[in-house]
């Protein structure tokens, strides 16, 4: 009798825990079943809220477009004085005054006029580049020569990503580009390509060791700092222009341009 009742007391018990287990379970089942149906629903909001934003923004900007960065006074007065002479004709010729070749904003190059690259001016900087490199830096030319219609494509291309006065301020017109004599490269330093064609590859250990020895090899620092007025060109610490050792030494001893040298400033 007695062991009969305590194994049914147990049955008991059994099953109320079987009911407790169970209960528990199935509420935790049901739990994370509604938790992810209204996650989901969440995103689906989420999403949908993200899209009318977006519907929205479109509606009222609909051409989005980076807003040019506004222009200072110097952009705008160089917005209207490019350097340019506009309705300038091109002359059938290529100018020299005192047997030196000129090509700036006063004095286009013809189309006609394509030199390629001046073999000496090549040699000289070949051997500029190797003393470089004996000192310590190593110089790359990286741009050289370009011919009439090169600079065509170029041009054509700035104007038509940025318009004909943006381009103006950062690249020449064909017929304007000293590089279409042949005499001129853009020179950087290998490993500073972050600096490449800005001012401050002039204030590296490898721009000032070409600003002071380029002379030696008949090259000058064309558009030199402080000199905008006279050379019609922003400062440009990388662009060389050969013009023999006996003018690039006189023009740097007097730290003045090849227009002042010229006397056409
Ligand atoms: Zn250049």
């Amino acid at each position: 009798m007695e062991m009969q009742r305590s194994r049914k007391k147990e049955k008991r018990i059994n099953r109320y825990w079987l009911y407790l287990v169970g209960g528990l379970v199935s509420v935790l089942l049901i739990g994370s079943v509604v938790w992810t149906v209204w996650s989901k629903q969440e995103n689906v909001k989420e999403h949908e809220r993200k899209n009318e934003q977006l519907a929205k923004e479109i509606a009222t900007n609909p051409d989005p477009k980076p807003e040019p960065a506004p222009l200072t006074k110097e952009d705008t007065a160089e917005k209207t004085d490019n350097g340019y002479i506009e309705g300038q004709a091109i002359p059938q010729e290529p100018s020299y005054i005192k047997g030196v070749l000129i090509a700036s904003k006063k004095y286009p190059l013809p189309s006609t006029f394509a030199p390629g690259e001046d073999p000496e001016a090549k040699k000289m900087l070949n051997e500029m580049l190797n003393n470089a490199k004996k000192a310590g830096f190593t110089l790359q030319a990286f741009s050289g020569y370009r011919s009439y219609e090169y600079q065509t494509t170029l041009y054509d291309n700035y104007v038509k990503r940025d318009g004909k006065d943006a381009a103006d301020r950062y690249s020449a017109r064909p017929g304007y580009s000293e590089h279409q004599t042949g005499l001129v490269y853009d020179i950087g330093e290998v490993g500073r390509e972050d600096v490449w064609l800005t001012e401050a590859f002039g204030e590296t250990p490898a721009g000032q060791w070409l600003r002071d020895h380029a002379h030696e090899y008949g090259f000058i620092m064309r558009y030199p700092k402080g000199k905008e007025d006279v050379t019609g060109y922003m400062y440009e610490s990388w662009h060389f222009r050969y013009v023999g050792t006996t003018i690039a030494s006189e023009i740097f001893t007097k730290q003045s341009t090849l227009e002042e040298y010229l006397g056409i400033e």
